[in-house]
């Protein structure tokens, strides 16, 4: 069989499309990709003629099947997504399960992911750290989670748009404490690339105060609770596993 290549393409800046990546999606014989404009835009600037693929979110248990047939058959293909790492808040994990499910070969030519750019340049603790994608949408789901993640203590690592930049950092502020250490990057390797940090309060402030901060992609680092809040936590987990043991 052929092997499917997992491609990370750039989060913003062109320049961060490898030389290795470059390769291999010229050499394979398809690319799957989540917006074939937006995917074609990338290739016709590395003058790459490499036929496309639609695989989105809807079709993509239907299309991993045939693409599957098409790797089994001896074609080496490769999956991208918009931006970024495949698979990463992007499509691609049904066709990848599929492709590994039938013996196919799956190799990943790693390159930009936004969660992983943010940690590099926060300045907080990433010997451990928590990625959460995208909080959920509706507010109680996302107050929720984040009451959830309160006691985490790993760093926190979530992605966000700047429809929901504001109630976000609102709502963190609520469950975490407004004095939670946080970074907020926007807009990496983009023109307007800022990386603030501050207390989630501070961040807050910042946003709101000028439009322009408000504007483009985000990903959120957050600080882990502190080492009270995860003995609490242990407390809280020990107490209720004891009473679950005489609970009838
Ligand atoms: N697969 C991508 C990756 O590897 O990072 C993530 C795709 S997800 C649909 C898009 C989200 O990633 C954005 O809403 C934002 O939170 C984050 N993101 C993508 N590009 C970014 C950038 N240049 N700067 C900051 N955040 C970015």
């Amino acid at each position: 069989p052929g092997t499917l290549h997992v491609v990370a393409t750039p989060i913003g800046n062109l320049g961060d499309l490898s030389t290795r990546a470059q390769a291999v999606l010229r050499g394979v014989s398809a690319i799957c990709a989540e917006d074939t404009r937006r995917s074609g835009q990338l290739l016709a600037y590395f003058g790459i003629n490499t036929p496309l693929v639609a695989l989105h979110e809807h079709n993509e248990d239907a299309l991993a099947q045939r693409i599957v047939q098409r790797l089994l058959a001896g074609e080496s293909l490769a999956l991208v997504s918009d931006a970024g790492t495949p698979l990463v808040s992007d499509p691609g994990y049904r066709l990848v399960r599929a492709a590994r499910a039938a013996g196919v070969k799956t190799s990943p030519v790693p390159g930009a992911c936004a969660a992983i750019a943010a940690l590099s340049v926060a300045g907080l603790a990433s010997d451990r750290f928590t990625f959460e994608g995208f909080l959920p949408a509706k507010a109680a789901a996302r107050r929720e989670r984040l009451q959830r993640l309160s006691g985490e203590p790993r760093t926190l690592v979530i992605y966000e748009s700047s429809h929901r930049i504001v109630e976000t950092l609102e709502d963190m502020g609520v469950a975490f404490g407004a004095d939670r250490p946080a970074v907020l990057a926007r807009e990496l390797t983009k023109l307007f690339e800022t990386v603030l940090d501050g207390t989630l309060a501070d961040l807050l402030a910042a946003v709101t105060a000028d439009d322009n901060q408000r504007k483009g992609e985000f990903v959120l680092v957050v600080e882990g609770a502190g080492d009270d809040a995860e003995a609490q936590l242990a407390e809280g987990r020990r107490v209720y596993a004891l009473l679950n043991a005489h609970l009838p």
